[in-house]
């Protein structure tokens, strides 16, 4: 980060996943303010929200959390969501809103959020980004960068668009070659912009592995936690500069603390248990889907990929909470015992994967896991 004039704590605060107050169903705010009262306290500095985050409230929340402190005693960034823009002026009425929200009149770290190739193009049309690059020049942005959810090609075409200040993508041991990538990052650094991580732990996947795949990383450390070595798997990137986390309980922030405390990259032998562990995880795989879509659109309406991908974690992870939140927010509609084979996905899918046969078994096997 050096190049930017920056120099935030490797572990950041993803700030989308603050405790809630059952209730309310607000953010539980005292609950919230004592995380980042510690964290500060702690040493993070980077704190990354986004106007959508909390349905919008999170950045009024850190607003009037962080002003308590010095302004320069920690990192705000904050984003454009590129997707309810439809013109240059309500990008700038967008803006200076969330300098309201957030009580500044700054923000050290700036991204058009969630760029593809589609919402980039637009940004371009709508010439957004010399809104930008204007607030930029007027110190009301310190970095410009921009978060990332699309194919390599598309990281490569936005990232040599211009000098960007940073950018941030979704980077996890299982995700090498997911979107940017690891490729990405390479990319990245070899053009000397510093990269933030977010999804370290899968969205917590990683966070809780079952134990017959964790052997290889018990045995060099049993007391290390999985999440520990997830992140610290990232953090030892070349080219890494913020790893976020969003922390929702103590717990979770002490624990990562401490990782990052006494951080150091990932030796040889550790880098090679955690490939293990990958290798391990991914034999549990019950097919090879790659999410390309190119099987729909299904005539009865579902979601094939979706499906697989909830199928496919369930059996790698274990993890019930994960597999539950994801089967409840699949559509009935859009689920595999909606097929009534067809067959047309069938000659569509370049993994040749029997579909009919992986969707006629996928609901009874999701539904008698979560049992
Ligand atoms: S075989 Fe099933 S999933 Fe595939 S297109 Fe036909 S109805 Fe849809
Ligand atoms: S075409 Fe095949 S690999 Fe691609 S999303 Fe559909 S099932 Fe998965």
């Amino acid at each position: 980060m050096e190049r930017t004039g920056a120099n935030p704590s490797l572990l950041g605060y993803g700030c989308m996943r603050f405790p809630m107050d059952p209730e309310t169903k607000h953010i539980d705010e005292a609950r919230a303010a004592a995380l980042i009262r510690r964290a500060m306290e702690g040493g993070i500095t980077y704190y990354d929200t986004a106007w959508p985050y909390h349905d919008g409230e999170s950045e009024p929340f850190l607003g009037r959390t962080l002003s308590q402190y010095p302004r320069d005693s920690y990192y705000l960034a904050t984003k454009l969501p590129c997707w309810e823009i439809n013109s240059r002026q309500q990008a700038a009425e967008l803006f200076e809103r969330q300098l309201e929200r957030l009580q500044t009149g700054y923000v050290d770290f700036y991204l058009l959020h969630s760029l593809s190739r589609k919402t980039w193009q637009r940004m371009l049309e709508l010439d957004v980004l010399s809104l930008l690059e204007e607030y930029r020049r007027q110190g009301k942005i310190c970095r410009l960068g921009f978060s990332f959810h699309d194919s390599y090609e598309a990281f490569e075409e936005i990232l040599n668009y211009r000098e960007w200040d940073f950018c941030q993508i979704q980077l996890n041991y299982m995700d090498v070659n997911h979107q940017a990538g690891l490729r990405g990052l390479e990319l990245a650094r070899s053009r000397g912009v510093p990269v933030v991580v977010m999804e370290p732990v899968k969205g917590g996947s990683l966070a809780q592995l079952p134990q017959e795949v964790t052997e290889p990383l018990k045995g060099l450390d049993p007391a290390a936690s999985d999440a520990s070595w997830a992140l610290r798997w990232v953090a030892s990137q070349p080219g890494v500069a913020v790893v976020l986390s969003g922390m929702s309980t103590p717990e979770q922030l002490e624990e990562n603390l401490d990782t990052f405390s006494r951080f150091r990259p990932l030796d040889e032998g550790e880098k090679q248990a955690v490939e293990k562990t990958a290798d391990r995880l991914r034999s549990r795989l019950k097919n090879g889907c790659t999410g390309c879509r190119y099987c729909l659109p299904c005539p009865k309406g579902v979601d094939i990929p979706k499906n697989f991908q909830i199928w496919n974690n369930m059996a790698m992870y274990g993890n019930r909470t994960l597999t539950g939140r994801a089967w409840r927010d699949l559509e009935p509609g859009a689920r595999g015992d909606q097929c009534v084979g067809c067959g047309r996905c069938e000659t569509l899918c370049p993994q040749h994967i029997p579909i009919r046969e992986h969707l006629s078994r996928l609901a009874g096997e999701v539904e008698a896991f979560l049992e």
